[in-house]
C-alpha cells in the first residue's frame, strides 16, 4: 500500500486530496505522509527484532529534519544521527532522547562537542586521531567521560554515486582499518573517553547488499579483534540505511533481509546493534507538488516550466537524480508525449526530468514529484531570492503545515544595513 494513490481520478496523501493542498496552501509545497514514516521505522525495527538483535534505530536526521518528521520517530523510540550541533538542538526538540543520540561526522568544532558533552548523547563516531585528543581534551576540561566509537573506513566500494560513498580508500570518513586497533587501545586508555564499540558507514542509496555484507563482516570482524586484546567493545553500529527504489524498474532489498545480514555478520559476537536509516525511512513518505506555469516548444523540445525549483528539490541537479513525474488529476487519455519538466531558475541545471513521458497537460495544472521526502527540504536553498517552501503532514484525513512559507519581509529581516548606506536622514547632518 503506497501512502500517494489516486481517489476518483485525483492523487491523495492517505485521505487528503494532493489538488486540495496545492489550492489551500499554495505550490510548491512538501507534502509527507506520517503513516508511511511510521510503517517503514517500524519495518527497520521489526526487521532487526526478527533477526534476533536487540538494536537501536537512529533516524538519519540529515535526510529530513523537520520537527514533525522527527517527533513522529521520536514517538516510535526511535534514536537519532546527527551531524551537527543544528541537528543535536533539532532532535532534542523534537522529542529524541538524548541517550539515543549517535554523533558522526568529520568536521565537530570544539563548540559541538560540548554541547553534544552537555546534552550527555549516546555516543560520539569518532573519526580521526586528531579528534579522539580533541573530544578527551574537552571532555577533561569538562570534567566528564565521552562516549565514544570509532568509526572505521572498511574499504568498500558501494557501488553508488561517487557524491554519496563514503567508505573507499581515499574517502574523508573514518579511519583505516589497519590503524584502528591501536587507536582503540588509545581510547580505552585515556579515563576522559569511554569507548564504547566502533561504527561504520559505507554510503547512501545503496540497492545491494553485497557491500553491506562486506563492510558489516569487516566491522565484526575486527571487532572480535579487539576483544581478543581485552578491548571493551559494546556496540556496532552499522550506519546508514538501504537505498529506495527512485525507479519503477528499481528493488531494494528488503528490511528483513537487511537484518538478517546484520546478523550474520554478528554471529554469536554479543553486542548492541546500531543502524542509521535516513533516505529509507522517508524518502517514500514525502512528494513535491508543484504547478505548471508554462508550456513551451523549443527546437523539438517541448518544456513544461513548473513553479518548483532546483533551490527546493536539488537532487536532480546534483545527483542527476531520478524521480517520478505525475498529474495530481489523471490522465483521461494514455497518449503521453516526451517533456522536459524544468524549473524557472537561470541555471541550465534546472531540470526535474529530461525526455519524459507524460499525459497532455497546460499551464495551471499541478504536478506531483515522488519519492521527495529525503534529501529534498533539507537541500534547499534560498537561490533567486525564493523562500524555503511550506511543509505539510498528513495523517488520515487530517494535514497540517508543519512549517509555513515565511514572507518575504521575514526573508529580508536578519539582514542588516552598515550606517553607511543607512538613509542620509538619520546620519545627522554635519
Ligand atoms: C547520511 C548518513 C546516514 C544516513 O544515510 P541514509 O543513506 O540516508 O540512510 C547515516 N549515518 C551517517 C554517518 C551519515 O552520514
Amino acid at each position: 500500500m503506497t501512502a500517494f494513490a489516486y481517489r476518483d481520478g485525483v492523487l491523495h496523501a492517505e485521505g487528503v486530496s494532493l489538488a486540495h493542498l496545492a489550492d489551500e496552501v499554495g505550490t510548491p509545497l512538501y507534502v509527507y505522509a506520517a503513516g508511511a514514516i511510521e510503517a517503514s521505522y517500524d519495518a527497520y525495527a521489526r526487521g532487526l527484532a526478527d533477526a534476533g538483535l536487540r538494536a537501536l534505530v537512529a533516524y538519519g536526521v540529515k535526510a529530513n529534519d523537520n520537527l514533525a518528521v522527527i517527533a513522529t520517530l521520536a514517538r516510535r523510540g526511535a534514536g537519532a544521527d546527527v551531524v551537527s550541533g543544528g541537528e543535536i538542538a533539532r532532535a532534542i526538540a523534537a522529542g529524541i532522547v538524548p541517550g539515543r543520540i549517535i554523533y558522526s561526522g568529520v568536521g565537530k568544532t570544539p563548540a559541538e562537542i560540548v554541547q553534544a558533552l552537555d546534552a550527555g548523547i549516546r555516543q560520539f563516531n569518532v573519526e580521526s586521531a586528531a579528534e579522539i585528543d580533541t573530544i578527551a581534551r574537552i571532555a577533561g576540561d569538562h570534567g566528564v567521560t565521552a562516549p565514544v566509537a570509532l568509526r572505521v573506513n572498511p574499504d568498500v566500494d558501494a557501488g553508488t554515486h561517487h557524491k554519496i560513498a563514503t567508505g573507499r580508500k581515499g574517502d574523508k570518513f573514518g579511519v583505516d582499518m589497519v590503524d584502528a586497533p591501536a587507536l582503540y587501545a588509545r581510547m580505552a586508555a585515556d579515563r576522559r573517553l569511554a569507548p564504547r564499540g566502533l561504527a561504520l558507514h559505507i554510503g547512501s542509496q545503496i540497492l545491494s547488499l553485497a557491500p553491506f555484507r562486506a563492510a558489516f563482516g569487516a566491522l565484526a570482524g575486527l571487532a572480535r579483534t579487539l576483544r581478543a586484546e581485552g578491548l571493551p567493545v559494546a556496540t556496532l553500529d552499522f550506519g546508514g540505511g538501504l537505498g529506495v527504489a527512485y525507479r519503477d524498474d528499481a528493488e531494494a532489498p528488503s528490511r528483513a533481509d537487511y537484518g538478517r545480514v546484520i546478523a550474520e555478520a554478528i554471529g554469536d559476537l554479543l553486542v548492541d546493534v546500531a543502524i542509521e536509516p535516513g533516505r529509507s525511512i522517508v524518502a517514500m513518505a514525502g512528494v513535491l507538488v508543484t504547478r505548471i506555469v508554462a508550456t513551451k516548444e523549443s527546437h523539438g523540445t517541448r518544456f513544461v516550466v513548473v513553479d518548483a525549483a532546483m533551490n527546493d528539490l536539488l537532487r536532480p541537479a546534483m545527483y542527476d537524480a531520478y524521480h517520478g513525474i505525475r498529474p495530481v488529476v489523471r490522465p483521461r487519455t494514455e497518449d503521453e508525449s516526451l517533456v522536459d519538466v524544468v524549473g524557472p531558475i537561470c541555471e541550465s541545471s534546472d531540470v526535474f526530468a529530461r525526455a519524459r513521458p507524460m499525459p497532455p497537460v497546460a499551464a495551471r495544472h499541478v504536478l506531483v514529484i515522488d519519492a521527495a521526502g529525503a534529501y529534498g527540504r533539507v537541500m534547499a536553498s534560498c537561490y533567486n531570492a525564493r523562500p524555503l517552501i511550506p511543509e505539510v503532514m498528513v495523517r488520515g484525513d487530517r494535514a497540517e503545515i508543519i512549517r509555513r512559507r515565511p514572507t518575504f519581509e521575514e526573508s529580508i529581516a536578519l539582514e542588516a544595513m552598515p550606517p553607511w548606506l543607512a538613509p542620509a536622514s538619520t546620519q545627522g547632518a554635519a
